[in-house]
């Protein structure tokens, strides 16, 4: 079980060209223009920043998922939480420890992917128990009378030492005054710590391969756990792709890691059985209460399965929140539409302050007046007096339709109707153009395609984002003054 930190971490893929130097001059130009908040990832020079400085604190326990169109950086960021990629700058620290050194097997993570690379000789008993087999357990070591003995950290010596002769080398090289400076002053700390592993015994390990009964009575733990008990003689080519996958996680199971990665493990799998199978990951996590971190493209994925949810675009963290907070207070424009189906509707508008309303006027000349109080409350700035273009989001959900023109009601026409069986999807145009919007009403509904409607929106799930910036001019509590 552990805790996750990520402290500014960047992910910058050299271009064929460039040398390290190139690197760190990409990076340290990104840190200057993140306080520009520039939502792009740059190609500069070659190289290509797949992750751009993502910051989280992870609890002990959390199911994350990881959101956002392919090529975002989830895999990416994902990888180097792994060890599997280099953090190019940044910090990740699992349990308060610096992780960004650490050798990927001594992390004490397993990952599982959408491709299921499972050895086609071996059955799933001997796929789940493979790393066991391999696993040496430390035992605490013992004089002949049953004491604990004790012993400088060889190990600890061995791997400082090394340390300290990295960073001599890297010394000898330093250009700038500064790096030197810093170099010096890590090295001093090492050989502080050397010199009391060196003097302090401490108590002393051997290591054993775990038993044939232990390992056995593991395998059986996880095989009942994902409901896999009959399969345990059988080799991949005899298992459906779910009962492959579940293999897989009963691999990763066994080496009781203190974090569960997974990226897209579900891809693979038809409509049904990945529902099924995210039910069975919810459950597998809420026994085991380890920390797991889940990446996958799909909304509806992170939506149920999530506690929290980071959504991604090119590279840069768009919202960190809860699944119901991201629905019902999305911070920009991207995540609105990304999270939630059908997607948000957005108009352009203007929108001018008119004493306790807010006049909307749609582009074509529609018109509509909220309450103010009863609207989440917006910035004041976009309160002056003043017209401002917004972008005025509502979901479907939200959205009423009615033959007759009522009071802040826009005319629309109805352009398709799709019956889905308990609801029915009303695609519709502004009177006089051309974009689709869409409603969903509970249902059949017996408007006929073609013709004129209005629509009115409910104020309290109304969204407003700036025209310009695409970031939401609103908080979460409802009502202005
Ligand atoms: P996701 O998992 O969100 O689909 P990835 O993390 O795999 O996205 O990739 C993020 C971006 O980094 C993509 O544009 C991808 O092309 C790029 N990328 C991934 N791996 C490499 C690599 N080894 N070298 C260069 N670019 C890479
Ligand atoms: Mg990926």
């Amino acid at each position: 079980m552990a805790g996750l930190s990520l402290k500014n971490v960047y992910k910058v893929y050299a271009g064929r060209n460039t040398q390290k130097k190139g690197l760190i001059k990409t990076i340290k130009a990104l840190f200057k223009k993140s306080e520009q908040q520039t939502p792009s990832v740059e190609k500069r020079s070659g190289n290509f920043v797949a992750v751009k400085d993502f910051n989280m604190e992870i609890e002990d326990g959390e199911f994350i998922v990881f959101v956002g169109p392919s090529g975002c950086g989830k895999s990416t960021t994902l990888r180097m939480i792994a060890g599997l990629e280099d953090i190019s700058s940044g910090e990740l620290y699992v349990d308060g420890k610096l992780m960004n050194d650490v050798d990927p097997k001594d992390r004490n993570m397993a990952m599982v992917f959408q491709s299921y690379a499972l050895y086609p000789q071996m059955t799933a008993q001997q796929i789940i128990e493979f790393a066991l087999k391999l696993r040496k357990i430390p035992e605490e070591k013992k004089d002949t009378d049953g004491n604990p003995v004790l012993e400088t950290d060889k190990k600890k010596i061995k791997e400082l030492t090394k340390k300290i002769k990295t960073i001599e080398k890297q010394l000898q090289k330093a250009d700038g005054q500064q790096s030197a400076e810093e170099l010096s002053a890590h090295k001093q700390q090492l050989e502080a710590d050397l010199k009391y592993y060196s003097e302090t015994p401490v108590q002393a390990y051997t290591y054993r391969h775990m038993t044939k009964e232990e390992i056995s009575a593991k395998v059986r733990w996880a095989a009942k756990i994902l409901n896999i008990e009959e399969l345990l003689d059988n080799k991949p080519a005899e298992m459906s792709g779910g009962q492959r996958q579940r293999v897989a996680l009963g691999r990763a199971m066994v080496r009781d890691p203190k974090v569960f990665l997974l990226d897209e493990p579900l891809s693979n799998l038809d409509a049904k059985l990945r529902t099924t199978m995210r039910s069975e990951i919810v459950k597998l996590h809420n026994e085991l209460k380890t920390t797991f971190i889940y990446v996958t493209h799909d909304q509806i994925e992170a939506m149920t399965m999530g506690t929290r949810i980071v959504v991604m675009k090119l590279g840069v963290v768009q919202q960190i929140d809860t699944p119901t907070n991201l629905y019902d207070y999305p911070e920009n424009k991207f995540v609105a539409g990304f999270i939630g189906t059908p997607q948000m509707n957005f108009f352009d508008v203007t929108a001018v302050r008119n004493g306790k309303k807010l006049s909307v006027t749609f582009t074509n000349g529609g018109k509509a007046e909220f309450n103010l109080d009863k609207l989440r409350k917006i910035n004041e700035e976009y309160l002056d007096g003043n017209e401002h273009r917004l972008t005025l989001g509502v979901r479907g959900e939200s959205i009423s339709v009615s033959e007759k023109q009522i009071e802040n009601s826009v005319p629309v026409t109805l352009s398709v109707k799709e019956v889905l069986g308990n609801v029915t999807q009303l695609f519709f145009k502004l009177d006089g153009e051309e974009n689709d919007y869409v409603i969903s009403v509970p249902g059949r509904s017996t408007f006929g395609e073609g013709g004129l409607l209005y629509i009115s929106f409910s104020e309290k799930n109304i969204h407003l984002f700036d025209a310009e910036t695409e970031q939401s001019v609103m908080g979460r509590q409802t009502g202005n003054k």
